[in-house]
């Protein structure tokens, strides 16, 4: 394991206002155990630096100690691959996790067709209105699966954990506990965390761009020469995910699952043309309901691919799919364009966050604003200062933004967010194709300030749905 900056820890506790004991009450271990971090005589196990990331509403790399953060960051980025993840929303750390888990489970133990899993913390606590029991159900489908909530239990080494349960007769034969530790990846207790390797050499976009401007290539091009040969290939599916999404949520009607009684909007948005509708009005509507499309079936717990995030993950493939719809772009233009925001989303995400629990929704919905901008400049052939000013204007004008949602289900306010940062998409790379030599902000500049924002938002508007919006009860 990477060395922990005991400072860190202090710092972190402080900030959030504890004491030694209470942090040691939260995490089932004695003061004396925390003390003995603190003052750099004893290291927390995996187990413990997850729980304290989640307390702290840290990233595991906040913990480390300058020098080894350096040589993370000297070393670069990693594949897009793990930006763009297909799998069931509405929740990376709630669905996609538990989800990816059960897969895990069953490739290990393809002799098991019966199975129970049981939900602790966080998963028992908001997995009914995350749709936790559905997805595990469908992924073990047509094998029975029972999925127990449990509420008591609190020793739990991580607050998203789980147990899979193989069963023969009724009768416990295997048994797996797992934490959902975000972003869709996994962690089976007694595994060490398995850092993937950084393919990217550079970090920042002034680095990207001036290899691009040496090299006479694009940012598609770039990422490219750095990712594996089955990339295009997974690239392929990402779309095709998309474009179902899109698809599927016109077609579908009703009202949400978790008790809100959220209508779905897409196909009615995408029907109800009047007769003397403008060009502009079309245009608004129909990449809104595209948006809307992908963002109800990621609340429906369908599958949607991260674009970074499950909240997220309408913005894109609404931009691109109207643009392919009505300009007739090439499956193969549409993926330089995708490959660009991803370019775009990994910088953030390696700099800053795409996390709203650690950043808001800025890190979120703006992210998603950005690679849509991003993605847009590379479909309309625009240089590579122009991409970049659309994305630095598409982040910056979403400095600040909380994340509030109602009862922690991912449908208000993120549904029609996506719609409204899709069409802010479009107008930037508008204003950046007309003002891009007068900028004064970069975009690594912009991501920074997103990081240092995220940082001084308060706790209550970062995902903990106890501000804001999720204050109002219906
Ligand atoms: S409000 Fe929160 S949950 Fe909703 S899209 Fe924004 S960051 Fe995601």
């Amino acid at each position: 394991m990477q060395k922990i900056e005991p400072k860190k820890i202090k710092d972190l506790r402080m900030r959030q206002g504890l004491s030694q004991q209470e942090l040691s009450r939260l995490l089932g271990i004695s003061d004396r155990a925390i003390s003995k971090w603190e003052l750099g005589y004893s290291q927390p196990s995996a187990n413990h630096l997850i729980a304290l990331a989640q307390i702290f509403g840290a990233n595991i790399e906040d913990f480390l100690s300058t020098a080894e953060t350096k040589k993370e960051e000297i070393q670069g980025m990693k594949s897009l691959v793990e930006l763009f993840k297909i799998g069931k929303g509405p929740s990376s750390s709630h669905t996609m996790g538990p989800e990816r888990a059960c897969k895990v489970f069953m490739e290990q133990h393809p002799e098991i067709n019966e199975f129970q899993v049981v939900l602790y913390g966080s998963l028992a606590k908001t997995g009914k209105g995350h749709g936790t029991d559905k997805v595990i159900k469908k992924t073990f489908s047509p094998f029975p699966c029972d999925v127990v909530f449990n509420f008591t239990k609190t020793d739990i080494p991580h607050p998203n954990t789980m147990d899979i349960i193989g069963l023969k007769c009724g009768i416990e034969i295997i048994k797996a506990r797992v934490m959902s530790i975000g972003g869709g990846s996994v962690l089976f207790e007694n595994e060490s965390i398995v850092q993937t390797p950084n393919i990217y050499r550079e970090h920042t976009f002034s680095d990207i761009a001036s290899y691009c401007k040496t090299h006479s290539i694009r940012l598609w091009q770039y990422a490219v020469e750095r990712e594996n040969p089955d990339f295009w290939e997974y690239m392929n599916r990402v779309w095709n995910v998309m474009k179902t999404s899109i698809v599927c949520g016109l077609e579908d009607e009703g009202v949400l699952p978790g008790g809100l009684s959220v209508k779905k909007k897409a196909k009615s948005l995408f029907l109800s043309q009047h007769i003397d509708e403008s060009a502009e009005t079309r245009e608004n509507r129909m990449v809104c309901a595209f948006a809307f499309a992908v963002s109800e079936q990621n609340a429906s717990g369908e599958q949607i691919v991260t674009a970074p995030t499950c909240g997220a993950a309408g913005v894109l493939p609404a931009v691109l799919y109207y643009q392919q719809q009505k300009n007739g772009y090439s499956d193969r233009q549409i993926l330089q364009a995708l490959i660009t925001a991803g370019v775009v989303g990994n910088l953030i995400k390696t700099n800053a966050s795409i996390s709203g629990a650690e950043c808001g929704c800025q890190a979120e919905i703006g992210s998603a604003c950005a690679m849509a901008a991003a993605a847009l400049g590379e479909l309309f052939l625009l240089d590579i200062e122009k991409i970049e000013y659309a994305a630095e204007i598409a982040i910056e004008h979403h400095l600040g933004l909380t994340c509030d949602p109602i009862c922690g289900l991912v449908q208000i306010p993120c549904i029609e967010r996506n719609a409204v940062a899709a069409m802010r998409a479009i107008n930037a790379v508008s204003l950046a194709s007309f003002l891009w030599d007068s900028r004064k902000i970069s975009f690594d500049k912009v991501i920074k300030t997103m990081k240092e924002t995220g940082r001084d938002l308060s706790a209550p508007y970062k995902e903990t749905s106890e501000a804001g919006l999720a204050k109002i009860v219906f």
